[in-house]
């Protein structure tokens, strides 16, 4: 049973760490040399692009180059946020050679714009929205970013939003959970368990994966020493092999 449990907890690879091509505070090269200190098997490079981004084509050379030097299969990703409910997304033309795009709800994205949380909140206020079209707009905009998606897609820290403006994670229905779980299976989306924002909640991420959507784990890093580190997913990823036998 203990040596059942450590195979389990093992969580060797991180989808999704940041460097100084955006806000990160290491070099890619520094990210893969701690990756690499810890064995893992997997790196997501990711960084923050927006629709000026101008970088991407010179990321990804470096990435490249990277991928020369190690055994770490390297994934290289942009993080873009939703702009909107019908799938807009705040990407550049150009993401030749981008392996995934990691789409983010670091706004709510509502009918035809994105919402920040205190803006969200005045709303719920004034009873103008509740929860369940709050849960219901997230919802269809992340199907609808997944379908519009020019590159296959990560969910990116999926629900994040939802506490900052004051909504249990819970609140995402069963039904919720099929439409969510069949546009990332039809559209080869992976949903992260992602530490620094302890995000989708547990039972999302159990939700999904009896749906079949694969399942990452990310630090979500922007500091070398968080790379790698789990204590939270770690928890997820037991929960997850006890329910799923995976
Ligand atoms: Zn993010
Ligand atoms: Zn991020």
């Amino acid at each position: 049973m203990t040596i059942t449990h450590s195979h389990a907890a093992r969580i060797d690879e991180d989808l999704h760490v940041h460097s100084t091509w955006s806000d990160g505070r290491a070099t890619i090269e520094e990210n893969l040399a701690i990756a690499e200190s810890l064995g893992l098997r997997r790196l997501g490079l990711v960084d923050h692009v927006r629709h000026d981004t101008t970088w991407v084509p010179k990321f990804v050379r470096a990435v490249d180059a990277l991928r020369k030097t190690t055994d770490i299969e390297l994934i290289c990703g942009v993080e873009t946020r939703m702009l909107d409910e019908y799938g807009a997304m705040d990407l550049p033309q150009d993401l030749g050679g981008v392996d995934r795009v990691y789409i983010a709800d670091h706004r709510l994205p509502f009918a035809d714009k994105c919402l920040t949380p205190k803006e969200v909140r005045a709303l719920s206020r004034s009873n103008a929205v509740t929860t369940p079209d709050i849960v219901a707009a997230l919802v269809r905009a992340s199907i609808a970013s997944m379908r519009r998606s020019p590159l296959p897609a990560v969910l990116a820290h999926w629900g994040s939003i939802l506490p900052k403006i004051d909504i249990d994670p819970h609140s995402v229905t069963e039904s919720q959970l099929d439409r969510l779980a069949e546009a990332a299976v039809e559209t080869g989306t992976w949903v992260e368990v992602d530490e620094r924002w302890q995000a989708p909640c547990s039972a999302t991420v159990l939700g999904l994966a009896k749906r079949g959507v694969p399942i990452v784990f990310s630090s979500d890093a922007h500091r070398a020493p968080s790379i790698g580190q789990f204590p939270w997913a770690t928890t997820v990823k037991v929960n997850l092999a006890l329910q799923c036998g995976s």
